[in-house]
């Protein structure tokens, strides 16, 4: 079996980004760039993505807290055999043509075309880190000029790997998220709270406060309480 040292020994470089070229091919005319991370945010919910992308909002919680250590230990979590395989890490990604971009965990550098590895937390639950995943290979499609068809998501919790095949339907699902976050991105907007079984898990709740937006005669009885003009000398209320 490979080594973690056997594998970084066939570590590879890939291109760095060049600079966009003026009146280059730019995605749309504002320019406005997608980070490939915004996707799985915004499938699994568009309000968590707006939180996170368009107002900046991030709270630490046990999930994301487990999120980070995953990434940290991308070089000795995955036991699955390189064989020999040159592999790039941790690697800047984009595509100018989506104006995508963002970052690669692992990226197998397999005869039959690049493989990258998304790893994960836990165990598979829905289908979002998918179309993350779809975006790095049509990032490194157009950046190595090769066809990418298929990748995987390593999850921490069960040590397996989930191959995932970029076809056609899946491809067409990754531009549509794209296109919708890059709106949501040049609106500034924040949409609505489902306010259903997401929310438990998510690391935003107490930011996003979905039982309390996702009622409007609720939040407008708290607005009007905050506001409400004070009362007496030094706007006090009198005793
Ligand atoms: S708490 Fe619920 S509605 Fe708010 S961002 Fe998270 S998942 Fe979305």
């Amino acid at each position: 079996m490979d080594t973690p040292e056997d594998e970084l020994a066939g570590e590879v470089l890939l291109p760095e980004r060049p600079d966009a070229e003026p009146g280059g091919d730019e995605p749309d005319e504002d320019g406005i760039e997608v980070p490939i991370s915004a996707l799985e945010h915004f499938s699994y919910c568009p309000r968590q993505c707006a939180l996170i992308h368009v107002e900046q909002t991030y709270e630490e919680n046990v999930f994301t807290v487990r999120g980070t250590l995953a990434h940290e230990r991308v070089d000795t979590g995955d036991d699955t055999p390189a064989r020999g395989v040159p592999v790039a890490r941790g690697i800047p990604i984009w595509s100018h043509r989506l104006g995508l971009f963002g970052k690669a965990d692992l990226v197998e550098l397999r005869p039959e075309g690049p493989y990258p590895v998304e790893y994960k937390v836990g165990r598979r639950e829905g289908l979002h880190p998918d179309l993350q995943l779809c975006a790095q290979a049509l990032c490194l499609e157009e950046m190595l000029g090769t066809p990418v068809r298929r990748g995987a998501i390593f999850y921490r919790a069960v040590r397996r790997r989930h191959e995932i095949v970029f076809e056609e339907g899946l491809r067409r699902r990754t531009l549509l998220a794209i296109e919708a976050v890059r709106a949501m991105l040049r609106a500034g907007s924040l949409p609505a709270a489902p306010n259903d079984a997401r929310c438990k898990h998510c690391s935003l709740r107490d930011a996003c406060l979905p039982q309390v937006v996702a009622e409007p005669a609720r939040l407008r009885g708290l607005q009007g309480a905050l506001f409400q003009p004070a009362e007496g000398p030094g706007g006090g209320r009198d005793a």
